[in-house]
């Protein structure tokens, strides 16, 4: 059995739990998961017997190539997707069948009401999403490289960093490097933050410059057979001020504590409070905003989150991001992220690029 036959046997294990004949998948990223098929505009149906892709003839070939065995629906030209989803439903059977709440558009779903009035269709939620969670031997590999590749232009970057570059020419650089290195290019838009701008957790780079400032933030990924990676580090280009130095020492003291408390089992909760506590005990509690991490893969956010309402235990095979952070308005921000894969017994850092202060100097 392949990979993606293996991801949908236990997708029909889940679909069969939930009462119904089947489903329609209709979120192009979990269409992938399911089938390898990495192209989008196309939907699968999962039921008790049968996997049906329906895609358009734009696709055939890559179909073909990437999911061979696969049993195809293309429809024609001048065919309107939806009524042709609705006959494919139609031949297929089912009852009842569930779809994807979160994806299927207010149009889709008023037509498909119209057109299938024998059929029942149920609202679901997160079946296939709760699948991505836990990532398969492939997905660790296809990580794996992406964070190589994103290690491997952070440091070329990082010896050619010289005063008076804009922080979008970084960007860019960081970019030109990760596809160098044979990525298929950046997880999301780098951030490179310069000093204040760093308070921004999201801020887009700009033309502030290395230099304006004693430190730069770099947030950035790469994206690699489908995966991707996400790290966050400091540069420090001028003096370490001794407010630079105590921020930072605090949020990599959160960092550690949090990636200590990693392991099956855990509380999301927990682990995020891991992180905070120790923020909050140094007087930076309301400095940091956000959780404290994501789960990551074919999306550079999937679950689970590490946040303080989140009750649910780690399980091995997750993947996800430690990320704290304290954001001072004009002063500026210093986070600290590394990728983890939850393992049988605890966790594997799978980022290496240091990050202790004085690894983080320039110079
Ligand atoms: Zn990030
Ligand atoms: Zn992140």
């Amino acid at each position: 059995m392949t990979t993606t036959e293996k991801r949908r046997q236990k997708l029909r294990r889940l679909v069969n739990k939930a009462n119904v004949d089947g489903i329609l998948v209709t979120n192009f990223t979990n269409v992938t998961y399911l089938t390898g098929f990495s192209g989008d505009d196309s939907f699968l149906l999962v039921t008790r017997d049968k996997d049906i892709l329906l895609s358009d003839p734009r696709y055939t070939e890559q179909l073909q190539e990437e999911c061979p065995g696969l049993e195809l629906a293309i429809r024609g030209p001048g065919v309107k997707m939806a009524s042709f989803l609705a006959k494919v439903i139609r031949e297929s059977k089912a009852k009842q069948l569930a779809i994807e709440s979160l994806s299927m558009s207010v149009a889709m779903w008023n037509f498909l009401k119209e057109t299938l009035s024998a059929i029942e269709l149920a609202p679901t939620e997160g079946l296939v999403e709760q699948l991505r969670e836990i990532k398969d031997k492939s997905e660790i590999v296809a990580i794996r490289g992406a964070v190589d590749i994103a290690q491997r232009a952070f440091s070329v970057i990082r010896a050619s960093l010289r005063d008076g570059q804009p922080e979008k020419q970084v960007a860019h650089a960081i970019e030109q490097q990760i596809r160098w290195f044979g990525g298929s290019g950046c997880s999301f838009p780098p951030i490179v933050a310069v000093g204040p701008r760093a308070a921004l957790p999201h801020a887009v780079p700009g033309d502030q410059e290395i230099g304006d400032s004693d430190f730069v933030l770099i947030d950035w990924g790469a994206q690699q057979n489908l995966y991707m990676s996400d790290l966050t580090r400091i540069l420090v280009t001028g003096r370490i001020s001794p407010k630079l130095e105590r921020i930072y020492g605090v949020v990599l003291k959160a960092q550690q504590a949090a990636i200590e408390a990693v392991r099956p089992g855990a509380v999301m909760h927990d682990v995020d409070s891991a992180a905070r506590n120790v923020i909050a005990e140094a007087g930076y509690g309301k400095r940091f905003g956000h959780s404290l991490g994501h789960g990551f893969g074919l999306e550079i956010h999937e679950g689970p989150r590490l946040a303080q309402n989140e009750y649910r235990p780690l399980k091995a095979g997750m993947v996800i991001t430690i990320e704290p952070g304290i954001y001072l308005p004009g002063w500026g921000g210093v986070r600290i992220e590394d990728d983890l894969l939850v393992t049988r017994d605890g966790c594997e850092v799978l980022t290496t690029v240091p990050k202790e202060l004085v690894d983080c100097v320039i110079g």
